[in-house]
């Protein structure tokens, strides 16, 4: 599906559709209780949850791009909310809309530019032959011809281009 920067309309129809069932939420809090993300971070997921239902400029919080996808919180949600599939609709949201967060850009940019999000150097070569693995993972660095499909790969699904967007709001580490 192609996409197109949306006006504020647009934005606030994207999150309604990224969070169907947002508006059964509670706030009982069992989902920031149980979010190993939250106790390292400024993510409040209960507060995340809340923000998305109401505003649309919930695309903007850098605590979207907290979360670790680890699902601990929709297992628990006692409302069956999906609440990660709805983070992870907001993110696309704002990724469209050329906002990101730097950190997660930057892990983007190495997947396009070596094939993976870790690229591999002598230190870690090293560390793996130590503890009794290959010297390389099965990535695309154990297969290096491999790189250029992986990158038609991702220029066809227009992930280069979402890369490129004019950025809205790079969000950086407090
Ligand atoms: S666990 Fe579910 S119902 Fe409770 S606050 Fe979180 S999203 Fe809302
Ligand atoms: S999926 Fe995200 S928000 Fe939910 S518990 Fe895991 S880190 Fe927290």
């Amino acid at each position: 599906m192609s996409y197109t920067s949306q006006d504020n309309a647009g934005i606030s129809s994207g999150v309604k559709n990224a969070c169907k069932d947002i508006f059964k939420c509670m706030q009982c809090g069992v989902c920031s209780g149980s979010c190993p993300s939250g106790r390292h971070t400024s993510l409040n997921i209960r507060k995340l949850v809340r923000k998305a239902a109401r505003n649309s400029d919930v695309i903007r919080e850098e605590e979207l791009w907290m979360c670790t996808t680890c699902y601990n919180c929709q297992e628990r949600c006692p409302r069956n909310i999906d609440i990660v599939d709805a983070v992870l609709g907001i993110r696309t949201l704002a990724a469209h809309e050329g906002i990101m967060h730097s950190e997660h850009r930057k892990v983007s940019e190495l997947l396009l530019e070596h094939g993976h999000a870790v690229p591999i150097d002598e230190e870690n070569r090293k560390n793996r032959v130590e503890i009794g693995l290959e010297e390389l993972p099965e990535t695309v660095h154990k297969y290096p011809e491999e790189l250029e499909e992986i990158k038609t790969l991702l220029s066809s699904c227009g992930f280069d281009r979402l890369l490129g967007k004019k950025r809205k709001g790079s969000l950086k580490r407090k």
